[in-house]
Formats: structure tokens, C-alpha cells, sequence
């Protein structure tokens, strides 16, 4: 009788044993949910704290003869994304680059051109209306507004002048085809082509890239709420 007893006893303890396992595994995994969801949700990328807005920033204007090789003419799409490029060509300015795709009409062969120029000092050239196509991101040429951007050697990281007139014209042109930071990819996104060389290879730096120019909207946000 008593064998019988500390028999159930012992079945007891190791049904408790088994129940305090699976409520043991049962925790471990809403914690791993939940540090999951943190990391991809509540977790914010950290910004530069360049405290920028989306206003419109100095644009020097300096549209291309209309041609073939940069300039066609045609009308886009309406606008859903911003492309960011890198020029591949260090050292060269805005100015230079606007000339290169003026002279393509000659007719180099090459297709080639951008709506906008960042160069080193962080001045901003545009070279084509933005309701015009410019021959930049293949595929997305159609519907999207491209950067191009200079950079002082073969890393092809931005100036910081070039770095903060990038974020202050991509978050104006988001604000003026309400679009979002999500909207702005880079040349990288459509064809798979290492451009801008230095956000492709350092992703942390394209997130925060991201971060600053959601951070530029929302400060504009904030003063039409004053
Ligand atoms: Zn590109």
C-alpha cells in the first residue's frame, strides 16, 4: 500500500518536472519573440543629430540642352521613389559632372544623365526637370528622381557638406511627392550595380542615411504642428 503511494508520488513529481519544462520552454520563446519584435519594430536606427528639415534647399539650376544621350524630353510617371548614386569618379565636382552629361550629346554613345548633382561643397546642380526622365537607375528611370553624388576618392564615402545636402534634398523631394524615407533606394536596389559604392558596402551607413532623412521629415512635421 505505502510502495503504491510513493509510486504516484514519484509519477506526480515527474508529470511536475515534465509541466515546469514546457512552461520553462513556453517563456523562453514569447522572450525571443518578443526581443525579435523589439529589434525589428521599437528599435530605431540612431540618426546623425544634424537637426535638418525638409525645406527646400539651394538648387543651382543649370538644366541640359535637350538631347538624345541625357536629355530626352520625355515626360515621367508620377514620381514614387528617389534613387541615390554615387558619380564612380572621385575628386570630379558637380559642375563637372553636369558638363560630362551636357556633352554626351555629341554623341559619345553613352546614355547618361541625373536629375541633381550633390558635389563636394554640398552645392546641389540640377541638370533635368524633375518631370522629365533622366537616364540614371535603368528600370526605374521612368518613375523616380536620381542623385548623383560626388566624393573625394575610391571609398566613395560623402563629404560631410555632401553628406548633409543628400539628406536635406532627398527629404524635400520626399515632402514634394509625398513620399517617405522608405521610398528612397539606392541605384543598388534596382540593378544589383555597387552604387552608391559606400552604402552598398556599409549598410549601418545607408540605415542611418535613412534615419536622417526620416528625422528631416519629422522636424518639418513638428513645425506645421506650431
Ligand atoms: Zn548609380
Amino acid at each position: 500500500m505505502k510502495k503504491r503511494r510513493n509510486n504516484r508520488r514519484k509519477r506526480v513529481n515527474i508529470n511536475k518536472q515534465k509541466l515546469y519544462g514546457k512552461i520553462g520552454m513556453v517563456v523562453l520563446v514569447v522572450l525571443l519573440v518578443v526581443l525579435m519584435m523589439y529589434q525589428c519594430v521599437w528599435k530605431k536606427t540612431e540618426t546623425s543629430h544634424l537637426n535638418l528639415d525638409a525645406s527646400e534647399p539651394q538648387i543651382d539650376v543649370q538644366l541640359l540642352d535637350i538631347n538624345e544621350y541625357s536629355r530626352p524630353g520625355t515626360a515621367s510617371d508620377p514620381i514614387t521613389g528617389i534613387v541615390i548614386h554615387y558619380t564612380a569618379n572621385p575628386g570630379s565636382t558637380a559642375q563637372n559632372n553636369r558638363d560630362y552629361f551636357n556633352g554626351l550629346q555629341d554623341g559619345h554613345g553613352d546614355y547618361i544623365s541625373s536629375h541633381f548633382v550633390v558635389g563636394m561643397e554640398g552645392e546641389i546642380v540640377q541638370c533635368v526637370p524633375t518631370w522629365e526622365i533622366a537616364y540614371a537607375s535603368n528600370s526605374r528611370n521612368h518613375d523616380t528622381v536620381s542623385i548623383e553624388c560626388c566624393h573625394p576618392d575610391e571609398t566613395g564615402k560623402f563629404t560631410k557638406e555632401t553628406y548633409i545636402s543628400i539628406v536635406r534634398l532627398t527629404a524635400y523631394l520626399c515632402e514634394k511627392y509625398q513620399l517617405t524615407e522608405k521610398d528612397v533606394i539606392r541605384h543598388y536596389d534596382v540593378t544589383g550595380k555597387n552604387c552608391p559604392k559606400y552604402f552598398v558596402e556599409h549598410e549601418d551607413a545607408w540605415q542611418t542615411f535613412l534615419a536622417d532623412v526620416a528625422a528631416a521629415l519629422e522636424a518639418d512635421e513638428n513645425k506645421k504642428g506650431q
